[in-house]
């Protein structure tokens, strides 16, 4: 399979962030680690950290073994989504990264800090989703959004729907109107 897209896509990040890594979260003992206690904090909530969740940790990309399997076009739309992560690394640094995406406010439930983060990566997933796919396609994803944020896949970081709804359409209208005036 081809991987013209998202070689490009790794090419551009290597550029921009010339400590970038890639590796396997299952090679590493920490991130097996990591993926156990994940498990144990969200009571089996969530348990695919090593399986299906890619994750960025102080500049690398740990895979997950998902990644094996992923297509060109989909793992574009995944390096798009923590490319953010990479930026937002760059912009607060590891210790307000890692303090707002741990504790503000709350490790679990009402974890305020993640969640704008998240939100700022998933905007991003939404736009590489309607440029590669259409709008339409982007749109299909609020249910699944709605699930990431307020279910246990990142321990219930904001639960409230309402909020996560109203950013999901202030999101779509502003990749809307891009469309709009981009045609
Ligand atoms: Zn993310």
């Amino acid at each position: 399979m081809a991987m013209v897209r998202s070689e490009a896509l790794l090419a551009e990040i290597r550029d921009e962030f010339p400590a970038f890594r890639l590796r396997n979260k299952r090679e590493s003992h920490l991130q097996r680690a990591i993926g156990v206690a994940l498990a144990v904090l969200t009571l089996g909530g969530q348990r695919m950290y090593i399986t299906r969740y890619h994750t960025v940790i102080f500049g690398t990309l740990w895979v997950a073994d998902a990644w094996a399997h992923m297509g060109d076009d989909a793992r574009y739309v995944l390096l798009r989504h923590e490319r953010i992560h990479l930026r937002q690394r760059r912009r607060l640094g590891d210790v307000r990264l890692g303090l707002l995406y741990l504790f503000v406010f709350f490790p679990v439930f009402f974890a305020w800090g993640r969640a704008k983060i998240e939100w700022e990566a998933y905007v991003e997933t939404l736009r590489a989703t309607a440029e590669l796919y259409g709008v339409d396609a982007a749109q299909r994803l609020r249910p699944e959004l709605i699930r990431r944020f307020t279910g246990p896949d990142y321990g219930w970081m904001w639960p409230f729907p309402s909020r996560i709804n109203a950013w999901f359409d202030a999101a779509m209208h502003a990749i809307r109107e891009d469309k709009q005036n981009r045609s």
